[in-house]
């Protein structure tokens, strides 16, 4: 009996201290979103990027607020000798929390620190050459995204996909794309969705899509998303999105059921954004 009392006060004492650590946060989150948005970060956004300038007002208001609690709540640090400044910051966490707009259940929660080195920077690949043996090769990156809590990404990289939102390569959407996709703690390319309802949608329509951009890469055919998107299906979410912001209409048009997959997960429908 004393067991199952003291079990039941650390179960009430647990959920209490959840509850109050919520709070906190949640008290923390207002005060920060009464502060003013910056006109000097505003300029910054509407010189490098595109895809802000095109969006609906309502939704830079609310985009606002996500990049304030975003600088407030993780961290930036340079890396290769770069100087952190307000242009890179307010930049990265514009794109970043383009893919949080109407969708208040997530805010990157296992992400601590966002790495920026000036240029694509030296990293190693592991490839598996069957029993247990892999070999090593150094290859240059844009950005990388960890489900420690770290995304890595190259400024100049970040810049020239900012400044071009109508390319479909953009690294921060990319790589954010993957924390999203690591949320559930698998780099698998189903994200936490809304509801258990929506899986087997999920995984039909981006399972179908993810083998057909496969077969065209395999064929040499022409694609509408970047063929490393045939990499894995990790790899086909992260490309998908920059597709998806970048290129809507063309994949509106030319993949529907995936347009409208993600239209319904991001809570977005960026063709509406042209003009
Ligand atoms: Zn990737």
């Amino acid at each position: 009996m004393l067991i199952i009392i003291i079990s039941i006060s650390i179960i009430i004492l647990a959920s209490a201290l959840i509850y109050f650590k919520q709070k906190l946060k949640a008290n923390h989150r207002n005060k920060i979103i009464q502060n003013p948005f910056l006109d000097s970060w505003e300029k910054i956004l509407d010189k490098n990027v595109q895809l802000y300038r095109m969006m609906p007002d309502d939704l830079k208001k609310q985009l606002h607020n996500d990049i304030k609690i975003f600088l407030d709540e993780k961290t930036f640090e340079g890396c290769g000798g770069l100087e952190i400044t307000d242009e890179i910051r307010v930049t990265i966490a514009c794109e970043a929390c383009m893919l949080l707009l109407n969708r208040k259940n997530t805010d990157f929660p296992n992400l601590n620190s966002v790495l920026v080195y000036p240029r694509p920077y030296v990293g190693n690949s592991y490839s598996h050459v069957g029993g247990g043996q892999y070999t090593v090769k150094p290859t240059a990156r844009a950005g990388e995204s960890w489900t420690g809590g770290d995304v890595v990404l190259a400024w100049d990289c970040v810049k020239h996909g900012a400044i071009n939102g109508e390319d479909g390569q953009n690294v921060v959407l990319h790589e954010f794309a993957h924390q999203l996709d690591q949320e559930d703690g698998y780099a698998d390319g189903v994200p936490i969705l809304q509801d258990k309802s929506r899986y087997g949608k999920w995984a039909e329509i981006l399972g179908k899509e993810y083998n057909l951009l496969r077969d065209r890469v395999e064929h040499n055919k022409k694609t509408l998303m970047d063929a490393y998107g045939a990499t894995n299906p990790a790899e086909f979410f992260a490309v998908a999105t920059e597709t998806f912001f970048e290129k809507p209409s063309q994949m509106k048009r030319k993949e529907p059921e995936l347009y409208e997959e993600l239209k319904d997960y991001y809570k977005l429908d960026p063709v509406a954004w042209i003009k």
